[in-house]
């Protein structure tokens, strides 16, 4: 799982960082709410954590805006501040939890848990599905109907990726990183090739659901019935 630390605090962030790489997550860091927002729209962080007082734009804009772009994921907000209304307006603006400075590591693992395990119909169950495709997790088969293919490791992470992200725009980097890493040498041309493969799937499924090409920017799916 990979999470983005959005906060401003250079050694709480830091710190946020060691704790969840010691605990199995994969997570990166951004300094103020710019950054944070155009990372966080990259759609290829499962949690988001957020601080509220940040330079360039706050965390409370930045949330609204992620939720307006269509951005699912679960969002923890930190926040040196106590007060209730600061809860509400967090709560108001899309955040998932609220955790107030200075918390228990233990406290923040906790809620990273539960986040991620609070959105079954995503991330849990074993199936995902697009109009009428139904991705099965524990065997990489796409069904449609009474026909079905086995993906491979590839297809299978680029689809998912689509899946979890309907009403977003899937770009050739975001799909680099997400299915062959931050350190791969692989190219566009090499997800161009990928989509491909799975385009032909799609077809001998006889599906309705097609990846659009976005000319210059990315991908995303279309269930066109
Ligand atoms: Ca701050």
């Amino acid at each position: 799982m990979r999470v983005l630390i959005v906060e401003d605090e250079v050694r709480l962030a830091a710190t946020l960082r060691d704790l969840l790489e010691l605990n199995g997550y994969t997570a990166d860091m951004c300094h103020d709410g710019e950054s944070g927002l155009d990372n966080a729209l990259s759609s290829i962080y499962d949690v988001i954590i957020l601080d509220v007082m940040l330079p360039r734009m706050d965390g409370f804009t930045v949330l609204r805006k992620l939720r307006a772009a269509g951005c699912s994921a679960p969002v923890l907000m930190l926040t040196a501040r106590s007060e209730i209304s600061d809860k509400v307006t967090g709560l108001d603006s899309g955040a998932d939890y609220y955790l107030t400075k200075p918390f228990d590591p233990k406290e923040l693992l906790a809620c990273i848990r539960a986040l991620t395990r609070r959105q079954p119909e995503l991330r849990d169950t074993d199936c995902l599905r697009c109009g009428d495709l139904q991705l099965e997790k524990s065997s990489f088969t796409l069904r449609c109907g009474d026909r079905s293919v086995r993906l491979s490791r590839k297809e299978f992470d680029m689809l998912e990726l689509l899946m979890l992200n309907q009403k977003l725009v899937i770009t050739k980097e975001n799909l680099l990183v997400k299915v062959w890493g931050y350190d791969s040498d692989a190219e566009d041309n090499n997800v161009e090739v990928y989509i491909s493969f799975l385009r032909r799937k799609l077809e001998h499924l006889h599906s309705t659901v097609k990846i659009r090409t976005i000319r210059m920017v990315g991908y995303c799916l279309e269930p066109t019935s």
